[in-house]
């Protein structure tokens, strides 16, 4: 049973005393939750003070984003051994902001990876198709293209720790969600392709989640669908109250499947 992840990706957002703030009650309101596992992802100026204060918590710490260099002449860049001094245990890679605004790209994709990988990060990687693409039909091949070139490379232990965002971008911050019945179809494609290309370990244990205008109240449904293990989420993140109640309506989810088993 694949043990659902809710990961908040703060994106350009909260200062310092604000990201302290946010997880203090975050923190208050979460610590006796098993049934997920729960990672923010905050700006790079403030991952030292919230990997501070949710040590020995049930909250771990992802970053937005990884250089695939370990150190050089590399101005501005954050590597994976830079991340893992901090006690980062996660890294968003690929998020579709980088790909729009940064030119990120499969390949860059790829190197970031396994640079996270050589250095014990948990990358999660973002995929999903524009608007254009789905409404002429090529989401499929947009994903596929996008898990072929961005897993390049890698073994199967190295692919049994990833974690695979599907966010479909017309989906983010848009206020537009992909339906429950959507997002697995596209969610059951990619484990497919896990399987083809890996192994049924890997598709089996590999945990996908759903990215795009998560809410409380859409969270429920999405989550119940077989092949959703859970959510990376952009606004509803910031709001402490909004991010508990997603939080705890996918930790009910996994008992409720759990206790079925
Ligand atoms: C995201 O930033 O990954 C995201 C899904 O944003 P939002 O939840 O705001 O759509």
């Amino acid at each position: 049973m694949r043990k659902p992840i809710i990961a908040g990706n703060w994106k350009l957002n909260n200062n310092i005393q604000e990201s302290v703030d946010l997880v203090t009650l975050l923190k208050r309101e979460l610590t006796d939750l098993t049934g997920v596992d729960i990672v923010v992802c905050p700006v790079s100026t403030a991952l030292s003070v919230v990997q501070d204060l949710l040590l020995e918590s049930n909250i771990d710490v992802g970053a937005q984003n990884v250089y695939w260099e370990d150190s050089g002449a590399f101005t501005g860049e954050v590597s994976a051994p830079l991340l893992k001094d901090l006690g980062v245990k996660y890294c968003i890679i690929g998020h579709s902001e980088r790909r729009q605004y940064f030119g990120e790209t499969n390949e860059t994709v790829n190197k970031r990876i396994k640079a996270a990988l050589k250095h014990d990060l948990i990358p999660i990687v973002c995929v999903g198709e524009v608007l254009e693409e789905r409404e002429s039909g090529k989401a499929f091949d947009v994903i596929s293209k996008q898990c072929e070139e961005s897993l390049a490379g890698l073994t199967e232990e190295e692919a049994k720790k990833l974690v695979i965002a599907y966010e479909p971008v017309w989906a983010i911050g848009t206020g537009k969600t992909a339906t429950p019945e959507q997002a697995q179809e596209v969610h059951k494609f990619i484990r497919d392709f896990l399987r083809k290309t890996f192994s049924d370990a890997v598709a089996d244990g590999v945990c996908i989640q759903y990215g795009g205008s998560v809410k409380p109240d859409n969270i429920a449904e999405l989550i119940s669908q077989e092949d959703i293990d859970g959510a990376l989420v952009g606004g509803a993140s910031l709001k402490s109250e909004a991010f508990i109640e997603i939080v705890k309506q996918s930790s009910n989810s996994t008992q409720v499947t759990r206790n079925g088993i």
